[in-house]
This record gives C-alpha cells, sequence and structure tokens, in this order.
C-alpha cells in the first residue's frame, strides 16, 4: 500500500500526529491507502516553511517562475498515464475521461499561468503635474482548499496563479481524493520547485482547512467546494479581513427552446447531465424544456441515458464509473428518495448499480425525473450526482423565473437559434457563466465564478493573477 506524505519545505513527510486517515477505492468499496491525518502542528510546519521562503521567491523573475510551471505543466503531461489512473482510482471516474479532461486539463492550468504572468501589466493614471502607478505584489502566504470531484483539476486551477505571481501557497486537497495532488508533489521535487515555496498539507477540513482559514500568517484564500464550508471559511476569514476567493455549490438550469439545433442539445444534454457521475459543478441537473418539443424531447433523452453503460471506471466502453464515497452514494439515493416522496416520477435509473465482480462498489444508474414543481427540494437542492429533472415550460419569462428561483447561481446553458432571445436570457439570468448553444467550452481567460451562493469572487485569466496580488499606488509629484 502507497501511503501519501505530507510535502513541506520541499520533503515527503509523515504528518506528526503519525495518524492517518483510510482512503477507499470507489469502484471497489475497499481501502486502498491512507492520507496523514494532519493537524496544526503540520499546518504550523508548512507555514514556516513557506514564510521562509518567500522572499526569495517573491524576488524571483518572471521568466523564472514561468520557466519552473512550463516544467511542471510538461511533467504533468508525460505522466498523464499515471495521474489517470490515480485519479480514476481515487476518485471512481472512469480512467479516459482521466486521460481526457482532468490530467490535461492540470497540465494546462500550469501552463496558462506561466504564459499569463508574462502578461501581466499593471495601470498608470497621469494627472498635470503627477504620475501615479501601481504595483501589485505578491500576498505572501497564501491557503488554497479544494474538493474532490476534479481533484487535480481543481488543485492546480488555484496553485498555479498563486504561484505564478510570486506567492508561497499551503494547499489542502480534499481528504476524499489526495493521490494525484501527492504524485503532484513529487513532480514538482522533479522539476526543481524551491523548498517552502509550495506545501500540501493533507487531511480533514475540520482540522487542516479549518486550521489554514484561521492562520493569521496565510493571507488569503482560494477555495472551492460546497456553499456549506463556504459559508464557514467567510466567517472565520472576515474578523481578519483576509481575502477570500469562494467558487462553491449549484444547480444549473438546461434551458431548451424548440427552435435549438435538436440533435447537437440532445448529445450534449446526455453530456452535461452526467458526465463524471453528474458531479460537475457546471452538470445541468434542472431542465426545463419547451411545451412543444417536451414529449419528444423525453423520449429521445431516456433513450440516450439508457444506452450509457455504468461500470467499472477501467473499461472504456463505460460511461459512468462509481460516485466517490460511501456517504456521497448514500445522499444521492436519499435526495431520489426524497424526489420520490415529493410526487417525481423515475422515468429511467432511480437506483443502485451492481455490476458483477464489483458489487460492493459505488455505482448509480443516469436518473431522469419528472413530474415535480420548479420549488421542490429536488429542483433547489444541490445533489451533485447523477441525477436530473425534466420540466415543461411556455414561456420566456415563465422559464426564466424557474431558473432564477434557486439560492445558486453558478453556471447556465441556454439552446436556442434565436439570437435575440439567448443574448435577452443571458442577461436576465442569475449565473456567473451562461453557455449558449454549447456546455463546458471554457477559455482560462474568462472570468469564472458564481453570484448568490454559489460565489464570491471570479477566478481565471486575470482575475486570478489580481486576486493573488495587492495593488499598491504610487504617487509622484514632478
Ligand atoms: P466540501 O465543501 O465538503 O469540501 C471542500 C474542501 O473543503 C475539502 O478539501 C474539505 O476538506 C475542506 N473543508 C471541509 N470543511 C472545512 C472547514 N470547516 N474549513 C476549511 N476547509 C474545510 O466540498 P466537496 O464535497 O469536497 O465538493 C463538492 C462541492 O464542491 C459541491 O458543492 C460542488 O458544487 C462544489 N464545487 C464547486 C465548484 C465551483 O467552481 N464553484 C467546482 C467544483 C465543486
Amino acid at each position: 500500500m502507497k501511503l501519501i506524505s505530507n510535502y513541506i519545505n520541499g520533503e515527503l513527510v509523515a504528518p506528526n500526529s503519525g495518524n492517518y486517515i483510510d482512503l477507499y477505492d470507489p469502484s471497489t468499496g475497499r481501502v486502498y491507502s491512507q492520507v496523514p491525518d494532519s493537524d496544526a502542528s503540520d499546518v504550523q510546519k508548512a507555514v514556516d516553511s513557506a514564510q521562509a521562503a518567500f522572499p526569495s521567491w517573491a524576488s524571483t523573475s518572471i521568466e523564472e517562475r514561468s520557466k519552473i510551471l512550463t516544467k511542471i505543466a510538461d511533467l504533468i503531461e508525460s505522466n498523464i498515464e499515471r495521474l489517470a489512473e490515480a485519479e480514476s482510482l481515487d476518485n471512481g471516474k472512469p480512467i479516459w475521461l482521466a486521460k481526457k479532461v482532468d490530467i490535461p486539463r492540470a497540465s494546462s492550468n500550469m501552463r496558462f499561468f506561466a504564459q499569463a504572468i508574462t502578461q501581466f501589466s499593471t495601470q498608470a493614471h497621469e494627472m498635470t503635474d503627477a504620475i501615479n502607478y501601481t504595483l501589485r505584489q505578491p500576498l505572501g502566504v497564501v491557503g488554497t482548499i479544494s474538493p474532490w470531484n476534479l481533484p487535480l483539476y481543481l488543485f492546480t486551477w488555484k496553485i498555479a496563479p498563486a504561484l505564478a505571481t510570486g506567492n508561497t501557497v499551503i494547499a489542502k486537497p480534499s481528504e476524499v481524493t489526495p493521490m494525484t495532488a501527492f504524485l503532484l508533489s513529487e513532480i514538482c521535487i522533479e522539476a526543481g520547485l524551491p523548498k517552502g515555496v509550495f506545501n500540501i498539507v493533507h487531511g480533514d477540513g475540520l482540522k487542516v482547512g479549518a486550521e489554514i482559514t484561521k492562520h493569521p500568517k496565510i493571507k488569503a484564500i482560494s477555495f472551492t467546494g460546497s456553499t456549506k464550508v463556504g459559508a464557514e471559511i467567510a466567517k472565520v476569514a472576515a474578523p481578519v479581513f483576509k481575502k477570500v476567493s469562494l467558487e462553491m455549490g449549484g444547480k444549473n438550469p438546461n434551458i431548451i427552446f424548440a427552435d435549438c439545433n435538436y440533435e447537437k442539445m440532445l448529445k450534449t444534454t446526455v453530456h452535461s447531465s452526467f458526465s463524471n457521475q453528474g458531479q460537475i459543478c457546471l452538470c445541468g441537473s434542472r431542465i426545463f424544456v419547451e411545451k412543444s418539443i417536451y414529449e419528444k424531447f423525453k423520449t429521445d433523452f431516456v433513450e440516450r441515458t439508457q444506452a450509457l453503460k455504468v461500470g467499472h471506471p477501467k473499461s472504456d466502453s463505460v460511461y459512468l464509473g462509481a460516485v466517490v464515497s460511501k456517504p456521497h452514494y448514500d445522499k444521492i439515493l436519499s435526495y431520489i428518495q426524497i424526489a420520490k416522496d415529493e410526487g417525481g416520477k423515475i422515468l429511467t435509473g432511480g437506483e443502485a448499480v451492481f455490476p458483477e465482480g464489483y458489487e460492493n462498489g459505488w455505482y448509480i444508474a443516469p436518473t431522469i425525473i419528472e413530474g415535480l414543481p420548479y420549488d421542490c427540494r429536488t429542483n433547489q437542492e444541490e445533489i451533485f450526482g447523477p441525477v436530473v429533472t425534466i420540466m415543461p415550460f411556455e414561456t420566456e419569462e415563465e422559464v426564466l423565473h424557474y431558473a432564477n428561483s434557486t439560492q445558486y447561481g453558478l453556471s447556465s446553458t441556454v439552446w436556442t437559434e434565436n439570437i435575440s432571445r439567448a443574448n435577452r436570457i443571458a442577461k436576465e439570468i442569475h449565473a456567473g457563466i451562461v453557455w449558449i448553444n454549447t456546455w463546458l467550452l471554457r477559455d482560462l481567460r474568462t472570468p469564472f465564478g458564481g453570484v448568490k451562493n454559489s460565489g464570491v469572487g471570479r477566478e481565471g485569466g486575470f482575475e486570478a493573477l489580481q486576486f493573488f496580488t495587492e495593488p499598491k499606488n504610487v504617487c509622484i509629484q514632478f
């Protein structure tokens, strides 16, 4: 069994307590490794090393920082097979998906910010007898906290801009899926990242995450995870005026008008509903369909969904692997029960699956539910699994009301060939991201994040570089 280590001051080390948490393979339900159960003393060690490394890292040239991040990107790329297998084993997602999406994107994150930092600039404001210019300086030691659904993808999305801007970092991956972050620490050692610049402290959210959040020497927290934990972080960070970026939960609408490109919509809607077992914060879990095509859509969507294979993540023909953990599996099944209790009709799925030879793994059939009002629990609360509802609508006004009715506002998808309508809806919808006639098409330069209870602040492009730097105005009179 390969034990996971913390990565502190450039070395792979055991937690001070010597305690570990079991790590499960979701495809079999068995323990396959252990992750450090770190505590405040490990975080302190990481902070000490990050503080010591900060002056030197902050003063390295942009070219040097860019070069080392590029080297890490290259090494992620050349280790794609190993990393994809590890991601799949840890998370339950199909290996082909990790190879196609998660690991290439982790490499792109490092490469993108290695390049973005070379293009980052500041403003000057001229007066008649003076000039102001803005310095953008790194914050110091910063913390990143990330979730289990896209483990290395979201982990690197945070550390890359933090490191590129000259900060030193204490990162905490999810204790549910820490393996690829651990493998990344080996890659960082190989890439020659100076000691203490980047530290990974593994462990429980309530111990390590909470300690990072409250530690007075950690100047900012970039968090991705649930709205509940985001609120907790905001509460702890506010009184000490810590900078926070919070990327949180969603309940995204997928709005389908009768005039859409039907085949493209149908194909994409299958992916936006069930990709990664529905465990992508951007999945469209509430599907609103214009009444005139509702019955046709229902028949076709159910048929396409029934063709999706659920099974062991190592098989290339499997579309849905296992969901991430036993508690999450129980949560998803409990929401299917809630949907039934609320009067929902299960059109397909609605139950656990037990693939031959892997009966103890955590598999759930892709599930489509109809007959529920827009404001019931099933349609208001985040399920974060392979479960979607479909609902008919008649007017634009009506569907906007439904779409905007939740506490969330992360992303949305709209299908129509009517450009005026597309633009009207894009303006009116409460979401940080609107995809029109597409889904999950990403340009890393764009602002990424949510409104309402889905997010505070934006990641991506220069927004991330701005978050990890402090602007300072310098005014010189002639
Ligand atoms: P989570 O909030 O339970 O955990 C996220 C991270 O926070 C983990 O590393 C966890 O250990 C840590 N944590 C837990 N309690 C903490 C505390 N009190 N203080 C500090 N850190 C703490 O989320 P999860 O279950 O890992 O991930 C699923 C959630 O993430 C879903 O709600 C999903 O929508 C959301 N998500 C959002 C985005 C986005 O970009 N908005 C992307 C991916 C996932």
